[in-house]
């Protein structure tokens, strides 16, 4: 041990004694360029900053509160002959300007017309390019925003209390289809997707679960299992509707289609049924086999109207790779929005 400590004692002071050495050369900028690319199908507008030396020490930062703007800072580095104000014709961002921030601190800022979003930006260097004639540099990527999806707002949905039970999970996977996908599964990607729909449109979501788990506890019976599912609608007193979601299954890999289900005394489940159920037939596509009536649990014993839907055959190898399709599943999500979005305005 001590010669260990002696060791290290040694190695430490041989450390303290050498010369500090200078790991960054220093930069002059002397190039700037600006380009719009294509790149993965996305437009993008390149700021490329070139400078004499290599290995730059940079750092990025947009600032929360202003996040149309976006400031590379270069240490080491001074500005040279570039332009300090730069114009830009390019309709994402309006200048750029090279300012001296600091002793041999240069920061190259550029202002955008609009918020910048983690994703839409990317800093880099790149090493120098001797054909196309350009030196070691810093790279600033600006991402042309992607189109926001045309989607209808939902004004009948905004407060409204739904409580959505994603079908098995946890010890009880549901059915299984031929290429192994899991119903509880299937129920729980289409319903979260659900939720977010419901959620951006100002309803108050609740889910039976949220996570591969059973509700009442692992290995719970079936009747816990869906009573504690269903207690869920029941001890919110301000629950307006109860939506289960299922995939069908059957011993024969032929059977197809999807149906919708209400308990029989229930005048406004009915309602919620059918609407569901054509939105259902239109966004999906597949046959419809109906709006019927049963007495499952969840439907039965739930106070406030409530719908079960069988989205299709899990046990159909075509229907089982729709529903494991995220397109797909999207659709349908969409669709049972729409549904609940009739209910409460029709
Ligand atoms: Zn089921």
């Amino acid at each position: 041990m001590r010669v260990r400590a002696f060791f290290c004692f040694l190695l430490t002071a041989l450390f303290l004694l050498l010369p500090k050495l200078e790991v960054h050369a220093s930069h002059t900028l002397n190039y700037f360029n600006m380009s719009s690319v294509e790149e993965d199908g996305e437009e993008i507008f390149r700021i490329e900053v070139g400078m004499s030396g290599k290995n730059l020490d940079y750092e990025t930062v947009v600032k929360p509160y202003l996040k149309s703007r976006l400031v590379v800072k270069m240490k080491d580095t001074e500005p040279g002959k570039l332009d300090r104000n730069i114009s830009s014709k390019n309709p994402m961002v309006s200048k750029i300007k090279v300012q001296e921030v600091g002793d041999r601190l240069t920061q190259v800022a550029v202002e955008l017309n609009e918020d910048l979003t983690e994703d839409r930006y990317r800093v880099y260097t790149k090493e120098r390019d001797k054909k196309a004639k350009k030196p070691y540099r810093v790279i600033i990527d600006i991402k042309k925003p992607k189109p926001k999806k045309e989607e209808a707002a939902m004004p009948g949905i905004k407060g409204r209390a739904i409580v959505i039970d994603p079908g098995h999970g946890g010890s009880d996977s549901g059915a299984v289809g031929p290429s192994g996908a899991r119903e509880c599964d299937v129920t729980l990607a289409v319903s979260k997707k659900l939720q977010e729909i419901l959620t951006a449109n100002g309803a108050r979501v609740r889910m039976t679960r949220e996570t591969d788990k059973d509700v009442y506890g692992w290995k719970s019976t079936a009747g816990q299992e869906l009573r504690a599912r269903v207690n869920i609608g029941n001890f919110a007193p301000e629950t307006d509707i109860f939506v289960s979601v299922h995939c069908n299954a059957f011993t024969n890999p032929a059977s197809h289609g999807m149906e919708t289900y209400y308990y029989a005394s229930s005048a406004k489940g009915r309602k919620l049924a059918t609407v569901i159920n054509e939105e259902l037939a239109e966004a999906g596509g597949l046959y419809n086999r109906g709006v019927k009536t049963a007495n499952f649990f969840v439907i039965k014993h739930s106070k406030m109207p409530a719908t079960l839907l069988e989205l299709a055959f899990i046990t159909n190898p075509k229907e089982e790779a729709l529903l494991t399709d995220e397109d797909y599943q999207n659709k349908l999500a969409a669709a049972i929005a729409k549904g609940i979005e009739r209910y409460f305005t029709e």
